[in-house]
């Protein structure tokens, strides 16, 4: 290809071919000046792009800390815009829509609250997660960088932490700026896991809730609860009991047979509440359905998973001259082990007093022996071979009456395995109602409409499975009580607990 194809970029507007024959220039990630940064108590630190409830929980967690953060709203069509607006071609659709978003942020901070560029660059840092791919994600502090001088706002720091390292980052870490710390860590999990269960919770009793926004207003109330806590570093289990009173004040009616659909797919796209997969949840709950999330500590407990693999791999190898005891690998195998405990304590208590009942974390193990014949376990891009595993789950094990999986637009390992892999999963397990979808940003019509057509079948599914069952004389009141989850071989919601009656 000539140095002159190289450098070509689709025109933003037509016939004007002013770019053409420019020389290419080196990408340089140092801003050309020097600037003068804020000292650590002036800067103000951006971030967010999980779920709402959790960018809030972590909001209040880090202020809880004595850390001047702030979560950003969650990114929308206007955020999508400004990303592809600025970004370069090709990239993948949450990369638009996360890198739009901080942009768009710094705009507003500039245009509407009246900041100079320069004050902005000076005061704020974002923190993001990065790693070295090996799918889009290994550039995406890079696509960052490259967005924020285009949009003027050159220089402006970015600061990540290793998305597999969890608590145990490296020297790379800018502690001028933010102390990546253990105890920061585990502040931050501790917001994230407990976002997760009331997250978990509110799919569970939304679709069934008798008064429109019951759920919402108590979810509202719980956050409030929690966020406080965190705050007046109140205790966290008390505050939960707090929350469980909340949560059974709201009328259910759980004996209504609704399709049970689990969204998985790629971690960004499958997790987000908004514009980046279309709302999918919320446009699922209004069709009715009742969604399975995916929770964020799956991928942090897959993070984890694929770290032990990595050690254990590295030290089968047969290396002249090794050591017969590699102690940093005992140390890593350690440390994996207490960020396991840590998890999974946290998770447990959390839920037992909230009121979450019979959720099991991911068994990361099994979820790799049930994929390993169809996709290899080496492969880390993406979500990896849990993709795989989800589907043959809920198909063994009748979790849901359809699995959704979000794609994005772009996005490497996602089309491999929801194209690719999936169709051989399929073809072996054709009882299983599965829709791979991709999210585009754009399209939203198209989207609509394919998961209407697979909900219509999973709907179907729900009804059968519920009219099969013979309803007792006497329906006893725990049923609408959310604390009442049994559980059993029956995939939807009404169905398992009439089913748990007559065991
Ligand atoms: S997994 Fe896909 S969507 Fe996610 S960062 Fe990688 S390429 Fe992009």
């Amino acid at each position: 290809m000539s140095i002159t194809c190289n450098s070509i970029k689709m025109p933003d507007k037509n016939g004007n071919l002013n770019f053409s024959n420019q020389a290419p220039s080196q990408w340089r990630d140092v801003p050309q000046k020097t600037i003068h940064y804020a000292p650590k108590e002036e800067t103000i630190m951006l971030s967010g792009g999980l779920t709402i409830l959790q960018d809030q929980l972590i909001e209040a967690a880090l202020q809880s800390m004595g850390e001047n953060y702030i979560s950003m709203p969650n990114p929308n069509f206007e955020s999508f815009q400004t990303g592809k607006a600025y970004g370069n071609r090709g990239q993948c659709n949450p990369t638009y829509f996360t890198v739009g978003n901080l942009v768009k942020y710094l705009q507003n901070l500039r245009d509407e609250k009246g900041l100079s560029s320069e004050e902005i660059v000076k005061k704020y840092v974002y923190i993001t997660a990065g790693g070295c791919g090996p799918c889009r994600f290994g550039m995406y502090i890079t696509e960052y960088k490259k967005a924020l001088r285009d949009a003027g706002f050159e220089g402006f720091r970015i600061t990540s932490f290793e998305h597999d390292k969890g608590i145990f980052q490296g020297d790379d870490i800018d502690d001028g700026i933010l102390n990546f710390t253990p105890k920061f860590f585990i502040t931050l999990i501790k917001a994230v896991i407990i976002g997760d269960i009331i997250n978990i919770l509110g799919y569970k009793m939304r679709p069934y809730e008798v008064e429109a926004g019951s759920v919402d207003a108590a979810i509202e109330r719980c956050r409030n609860l929690v966020s406080k806590a965190f705050l007046g570093k109140k205790s966290l289990i008390r505050t939960l009991w707090q929350c469980r009173t909340v949560l059974k004040k709201v009328k259910l009616n759980r004996l209504q047979p609704k399709a049970k659909v689990m969204v998985m797919g790629e971690f960004w796209a499958a997790m987000t509440e908004g514009d980046g997969n279309y709302n999918l949840h919320r446009f699922l709950e209004a069709e009715g359905a009742e969604c399975i999330p995916q929770p964020i500590i799956n991928r942090l407990m897959l993070s984890l998973w694929e770290a032990e693999r990595d050690v254990l791999k590295r030290e089968s190898l047969q290396v002249e001259g090794a050591k017969k005891v590699d102690f940093s690998s005992v140390k890593t195998r350690a440390l994996i082990k207490i960020g396991k405990v840590v998890i999974k304590t946290h998770f447990t208590l959390y839920a037992k007093a909230i009121g979450l009942h019979h959720y099991e974390i991911p068994d990361m193990d099994k979820l790799a022996r049930l994929s390993e014949a169809y996709y290899t376990l080496d492969c880390e891009g993406g979500e990896g071979h849990l993709e795989v595993a989800h589907l043959i789950e809920s198909v063994k094990e009748n979790i849901s009456h359809l699995v959704i999986s979000v794609k994005p637009f772009g996005c490497m390992p996602s089309s491999a395995v929801s194209d690719g892999i999936q169709s051989l999963v399929t073809s072996r397990f054709p009882q299983a109602n599965f829709l791979a979808i991709e999210t585009s940003g754009e399209g939203a019509a198209n989207f609509y409409s394919r998961v209407q057509m697979a909900l219509f079948k999973a709907k179907q599914s729900a009804k059968e499975e519920f009219e099969d069952l013979e309803l007792p004389d006497t329906i006893p009141d725990k049923i609408h009580n959310y604390l009442y989850q049994p559980h059993n071989a029956k995939a939807g919601t009404a169905a398992q607990l009439i089913e748990s009656l007559t065991q």
